[in-house]
């Protein structure tokens, strides 16, 4: 059996991660999404157990896959669920640079292999980063996030 473990941000969680989950899940036995604090990303939109209900209603679908939250190394909780395998996304070639990077670190430091899943070009252009600020000045972001996150961010912004 093997086991998956899918750390990110996910602040907030969109639909070109959704698409992973569901390729991850089919992949691998067991799917663990981790929302986790980004030491580089200050000032998170949602909280961490925001972020763990928001994804947990958005990929309730598929049946394979635990949602989880905290603030440690990804490489730690990968050891203590005893995942095999760390899942990441790629959009475009500069995602590359950094994931590598952290995937050399990750395996240095665990043993623990990454892999990476090549989004859908429909995906390739959404960002948390970008949704947040085009949903801050009013934009509608709705079909481009789970609805769970369409309402959160609405409720964010006042509308
Ligand atoms: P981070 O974990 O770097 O803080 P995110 O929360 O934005 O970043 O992303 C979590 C994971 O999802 C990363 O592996 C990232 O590459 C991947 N990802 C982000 N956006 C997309 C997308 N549009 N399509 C596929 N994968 C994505």
């Amino acid at each position: 059996m093997i086991k998956a473990l899918y750390p990110g941000s996910f602040d907030p969680f969109h639909n070109g991660h959704v698409e992973i989950v569901e390729r991850a899940a089919a992949l691998y036995d067991v799917v663990v999404v981790a929302a986790m604090r980004n030491p580089q990303k200050a000032g998170p939109l949602f909280s961490l157990e925001e972020r763990k209900e928001m994804i947990e209603s958005a990929i309730s679908h598929v049946h394979n896959v635990e949602v989880v939250s905290l603030s440690t190394l990804v490489v730690d909780l990968a050891r203590a669920l005893g995942a095999g395998v760390i899942v990441r996304g790629l959009r475009v070639v500069s995602d590359f640079e950094a994931e590598l990077q952290m995937a050399q670190m990750n395996r240095r430091l665990s043993g623990i292999d990454t892999v990476f899943i090549p989004t859908s070009a429909e995906f390739s252009f959404l960002a948390s980063k970008l949704l947040r600020e085009v949903s801050s000045f009013g934009g509608d972001v709705s079909s481009m996030v789970p609805k769970v996150v369409a309402d959160a961010l609405n409720a964010k912004y006042g509308r």
